[in-house]
């Protein structure tokens, strides 16, 4: 039986979290919490990271931080996960959805622009499958319109653009270290801040509207209610299981990539014989292998292809159904534009058995089944 996904583990976790239970303080911002947070501030070259209790709450926090008005719009993928929608809907923003590139899934930069009114005020980028949008027309169509740019890099942990890390591009940026990513701590994730002139406001934010974290710095002599706030601090227990695998982030990138890089080789000859199409990874982008997907003819095909190799223990999944035709999209948004690509291209994606631990062996065994699905010897 070959797993989709099987959450990593490395053995330090279990110390850490030893460690964190000995000092009996698992509250938030620990020890733990503040190594992740410098680890990631260093390996990524962030002036700010702070650790969060989902991707989706580091969402929210960029949106509240972005300061919208109601009625403000925010573009996005129609093509993404249900967390970067709710985070402008929170502040109240209209969702304007747009089409993606079919090469990567990610959106189009042309489509931004043709979407842009005089009521847009962000641009929520997701980098689909850890494979960086393209950052370069994105930044500067943001610079040409005066728009701020959140980016959705939950999937993105440890991948680059031009060798810049993704999540540094945007004026925000989002991890998630949810156990279905590369790098995992149960139910966790970041917020990076790129413009410093946010820190302190994340910091109220992140902690109940208190300025807590500037009295702790010795900044003020008591700490008080100073503005709306939230809770989105993770506990100690779960940034001591991080901080375990964060030391094993480049083990991890290259188990994972070997992985990657073994489907894309002995998958190619498929390709090459038109039966079915492998992801693209456009120039000056590398990623984290967080995801190998294939593409069908259709969706007939797909169906018949994800359950052929269940028949064979080989579980391969689909992934988002648009969000534009979901209850909650048609509420609060619109796709503007034509949807060419969204859902059409999201039909024939599957994706295969890819993490940290999965062996040569495995990928060999999914291999061996899609041949046999496609009746190719091989
Ligand atoms: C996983 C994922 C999220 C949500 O992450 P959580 O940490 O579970 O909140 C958001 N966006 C994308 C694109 C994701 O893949």
């Amino acid at each position: 039986m070959i797993d989709f996904n099987v959450p990593p583990y490395v053995k330090e976790s279990s110390t850490f979290v030893e460690e964190a239970i000995k000092l009996h303080k698992i509250c938030g911002d620990g020890t733990f919490t503040k190594k992740c947070n410098e680890w990631l501030e260093k390996r990524f070259n962030v002036q700010k990271v702070l650790l969060t209790t989902s991707c989706t709450t580091a969402l929210d926090m960029a949106m509240l931080l972005c300061d919208l008005q109601p009625g403000d719009e925010v573009i996005l993928p129609s093509y993404t996960f249900s967390s970067t929608a709710t985070a402008p809907v929170l502040v109240r923003a209209k969702l304007v959805f747009v089409d993606i590139d079919p090469k990567t899934m990610n959106i189009d930069p042309e489509k931004i622009k043709a979407a842009i009114t005089d009521k847009t005020k962000v641009i929520m980028v997701m980098h689909y499958a850890g494979i960086s949008c393209d950052m370069d027309s994105i930044m500067a169509i943001a610079k040409e319109y005066n728009l701020k740019v959140v980016e959705d890099a939950a999937q993105g942990v440890m991948s680059t653009y031009k060798g810049k890390a993704l999540g540094t591009f945007g004026d925000f940026g989002c991890y998630s270290f949810h156990e279905t990513k590369n790098y995992s701590m149960g139910e966790g994730g970041a917020l990076l801040i790129n413009n410093p002139a946010y820190n302190e406001r994340a910091e109220i934010l992140r902690e109940k509207g208190t300025n807590r974290s500037k009295f702790f710095r010795g900044q003020v002599d008591k700490y008080t209610w100073v503005d709306f706030g939230d809770s989105y601090l993770p506990s100690e227990l779960n940034a001591a299981y991080l901080y375990g695998q964060l030391l094993h982030a480049d083990d991890i990138n290259n188990a994972r990539l070997e992985c990657w890089n073994y489907y894309y080789k002995e998958l190619l000859p498929l390709q090459e014989k038109g039966l079915l199409q492998l992801p693209t990874v456009p120039d000056g982008c590398v990623h984290n292998a967080h995801m190998f997907y294939v593409k069908c003819k259709n969706l007939e095909e797909r169906t018949s292809f994800i359950s052929f190799l269940k028949s064979k223990q080989i579980y391969c999944v689909f992934h988002y159904i648009p969000l534009h035709s979901a209850p909650a999209g048609l509420k609060f948004g619109r796709f503007e534009g034509e949807d060419k690509y969204t859902t059409k291209e999201s039909e024939r994606l599957a994706r295969l058995p890819l993490y940290y631990g999965l062996t040569t062996k495995q990928c060999d065994e999914v291999v061996n089944g899609i041949f046999e699905f496609f009746g190719i010897k091989r």
